[in-house]
């Protein structure tokens, strides 16, 4: 599992997206509920608004109605002539026709109209425009008569109030009428002119019928815009119809007056809508769009976190987890080891054998196929649940897990041997490499992490070191070597810091001419407390790895520069490591100490390996470069131990050849010794450079290296190396300097 933190970043970030995305959704939702609520809410109080104003109308068209019919009878039924004429023996139907039945039809739309006498029995009767016989009003009497005599008792009545704007009193009700609803309008028929005397409540009385359900409801619909408005019996509506009760003067209902009302909210909704529903249609599309695209950003986003998530913790070439991932998984093993004290677990450091050289006969891309195809055959090999990695190059690690005994690891081990020795087939070759693995065993070789990856990196190098193909198991013996290194490495900070274990000893080296001092060599010493003298060999390489050559090799320069200072020695030569010339500011430093300890930079000669020299366009090249036009001179050490060929001689940019003893050594061999010397010091002499021979120690080397002509020799046949008391008073002056602790 790749750690915690990082499996989160992608998980959070797409859970953000979403949640801003479902709440933009949730928030465009609302949002158009709320506008739609709205909507509904004000169309639907506009409506009730609507309504309860089309009540009103209704009742009072009806109530105009009642009494507009009541007014129109006062036309005919207060006139001289009419109470004449509906008084005389025989009546004159005609004149009746014309001015109190038909007529009323005609000019007004009532329905019906009747006269009756004193005694209440009728005298004509009109309906629908058509003279009837009087006792066509026999049918209706029993509704009608009621009112006609609550009209009577009216006109007794001394007090009577008349209705506003009328003439005489009546009685309006609202009935049924041969199944009609009707308003049914009861008056005297009195003198306009008051000149014809009537006992009161014994006048002749007109009745005037007009149908609810007939012309009065076209006129509600047509005049008052109440469209569907219809006469209903009963209560029961069409669905979205409204109604006004009729209600007769007693208080009962006999009909309704039923219309659908007018919704001005409604049609406004309704027209809105389709231009609503499209905006609301626009809307939910680009939310749509926009959620789709999100979902969409969020998905590929996903995708390319796990993308990333899987390069930054597996390698690129095999597939297999990376060292990061692996050191991951180990550390939770052992985690989980350490909780549980089960089943150890076991580290496999694996390196191919043979690998450089497939890389290099067959190319890189061969190399690749092959690291692939191990890879592929690690994979099939382990469980699933252990884990193969990939640590860079040829360098493979197993995480074994759930051991049970040492068979499992062996088994597992042979199995890698046995699969890495079956031939590979490589760009059409039959490749033939093996591998080589070191392993560690968690609990028995520690419960660190890095504990035992040293441990598995011991017994890898264990079996390198005893011919590959195979497997060891670390054994705490190979550790100890390494641990006493890592010892001495200890003790040679302790040294630098302490300052008194480390010394120079200075060696001289003669001119081949005439025997005079040519210079000294200064070599660094360390006694250690409890070891005694370490040999350079052994620590200066130490120092080089470790870090501590620079602040060693500017101490050895400090400390030569003032004991030499004094004295009368043309040359004072110092070792120095090509890891020292790597830095930079190597020349700068250089010098600045010269500069401080006082001494010409003409004397002093700075000795370099072949392996400094060769790197002609690095830095070391630069630092010798900017040296020598200081002044300071540059020799080249051990010269023939290296790879410098003579081809390159004339190239080199140096003052001075030191021929190594080990060719010194030779000279007396049969083997040709000697005529390389000589072929040494004749090219080294044609390119301009003085010759040192070192580790002389014979007299007939000695007269060899003179007769060929070297410049200068040193060895042990001439001077061992001493301390600066000894050289001072050898070469003439007894003068010593203090050694000067070294500060880092
Ligand atoms: P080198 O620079 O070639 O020093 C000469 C080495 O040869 C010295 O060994 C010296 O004692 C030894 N020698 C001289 N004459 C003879 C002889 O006739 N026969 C034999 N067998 N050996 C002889 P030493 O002091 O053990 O130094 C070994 C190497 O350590 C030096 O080789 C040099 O490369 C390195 N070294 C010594 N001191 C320093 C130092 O201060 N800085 C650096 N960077 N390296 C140093
Ligand atoms: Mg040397
Ligand atoms: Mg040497």
């Amino acid at each position: 599992m790749p750690p915690a933190a990082f499996m989160n970043t992608p998980t959070g970030l797409s859970a953000k997206v979403n949640s801003a995305a479902l709440a933009a959704g949730l928030g465009v939702l609302t949002l158009t509920f709320g506008v739609v609520g709205l909507m509904f809410w004000s169309t639907s109080s506009v409506d009730e608004l609507a309504g309860r104003r089309q009540h009103k109308l209704v009742a009072k068209v009806l109530a105009e109605s009642t009494v507009r019919i009541a007014h129109d009878q006062e036309g005919v039924t207060v006139w001289d002539d009419a109470v004449n004429e509906v008084r005389r023996e025989r009546l004159d139907l005609d004149w009746l026709d014309q001015n109190v039945g038909i007529w009323m039809h005609g000019y007004y739309g009532h329905d019906a109209a009747f006269v009756l006498d004193p005694a209440n029995r009728p005298i004509y009767s009109m309906i629908e425009g058509a003279r009837r016989t009087p006792q066509d009003f026999a049918s209706m009497a029993d509704e009608m008569i009621p009112l006609v005599a609550d009209l009577r008792e009216l006109q007794q009545a001394a007090d009577t109030d008349l209705p506003e704007g009328q003439l005489t009193p009546g009685v309006t009700d609202i009935l049924m009428v041969n199944a009609h609803p009707s308003v049914v309008s009861v008056k005297p028929i009195v003198s306009d002119t008051g000149e014809i005397e009537q006992p009161l409540g014994k006048e002749f009385v007109h009745i005037s019928v007009r149908r609810l359900d007939g012309s009065f409801i076209e006129a509600v619909r047509g005049d008052y815009g109440i469209e569907d408005a219809r006469f209903v019996h009963t209560a029961a509506l069409r669905p979205g119809e409204t109604a006004q009760p009729l209600r007769s003067r007693a208080g009962d209902i006999i009909g309704y007056i039923a219309w659908r009302p007018f919704q001005p909210g409604q049609t406004v909704f309704m027209r809105l809508a389709p231009v609503f529903m499209s905006a609301a249609a626009l809307m939910a599309s680009i939310l749509f769009l926009l959620m789709r695209r999100v979902a969409r950003r969020t998905r590929e986003l996903n995708e390319s976190n796990a993308a990333v998530e899987h390069l930054a913790f597996h390698d690129v070439l095999t597939g297999l987890p990376n060292r990061a991932l692996f050191e991951d998984r180990l550390t939770h093993a052992l985690a989980v080891l350490r909780r549980t004290a089960e089943r150890p677990v076991a580290l496999l450091f694996l390196d191919l054998d043979r690998f450089k050289m497939v890389n290099d006969t067959l190319g890189h891309a061969a190399g690749d196929e092959l690291i692939r195809e191990f890879a592929r055959r690690l994979s099939s090999t382990i469980r699933a649940s252990d884990t193969a990695a990939r640590l860079g190059g040829d360098e493979f690690a197993i995480i074994q897990t759930d051991i049970s005994s040492a068979d499992d690891i062996e088994d597992l081990c042979k199995r890698i041997v046995k699969s890495a020795s079956e031939p590979f087939l490589i760009s059409g070759s039959r490749v033939h490499i093996g591998v080589s693995i070191g392993v560690a065993l968690a609990g028995k070789d520690g419960l660190d992490a890095e504990e035992l990856a040293r441990c598995a990196d011991i017994a890898l190098y264990e079996v390198k070191a005893q011919g590959r193909g195979h497997y060891v198991l670390f054994n705490p013996v190979m550790d100890e070597p390494i641990r006493a290194r890592q010892h001495a490495e200890k003790d040679l900070r302790a040294a630098l810091d302490a300052g008194d274990q480390l010394s120079l000893v200075y060696q001289p080296t003669y001119s081949a001419a005439d025997g005079s001092v040519a210079g000294v060599e200064a070599l660094l010493r360390w006694q250690h407390p409890e070891s005694g003298n370490v040999p350079p060999a052994v620590f200066i390489p130490m120092a080089e790895e470790i870090g501590l050559i620079e602040p060693l090799g500017d101490w050895v320069l400090a400390q030569a520069c003032r004991d030499a200072r004094a004295w009368p020695i043309p040359t004072i030569s110092i070792n120095v490591s090509p890891v020292q010339l790597r830095n930079p500011l190597f020349a700068r430093r250089t010098m600045s100490i010269i500069q401080d300890a006082g001494i010409d930079p003409g004397r002093l000669e700075l000795e370099v390996t072949e392996t400094a020299v060769m790197e002609q366009a690095g830095q070391c090249a630069l630092n010798l470069r900017m040296l020598r036009e200081f002044g300071i001179r540059v020799a080249l050490d051990d010269f023939g131990t290296g790879y410098s060929s003579f081809s390159h001689f004339n190239a080199l940019e140096v003052d001075r050849v030191k021929i190594d003893r080990t060719f010194v050594a030779r000279i007396d061999d049969q083997g040709g010794g000697s005529a390389i010397i000589q072929a040494i010091v004749k090219l080294a002499h044609a390119s301009g450079f003085r010759i040192t021979a070192e580790g002389v120690e014979t007299d007939d080397q000695k007269t060899f290296l003179e007769r060929i002509g070297c410049d200068d020799l040193q060895g042990f046949l001439l001077d061992y190396p001493m301390n600066a008391g000894e050289i001072g008073t050898r070469f003439g002056t007894g003068e010593t300097q203090s050694s000067e602790a070294l500060t880092i």
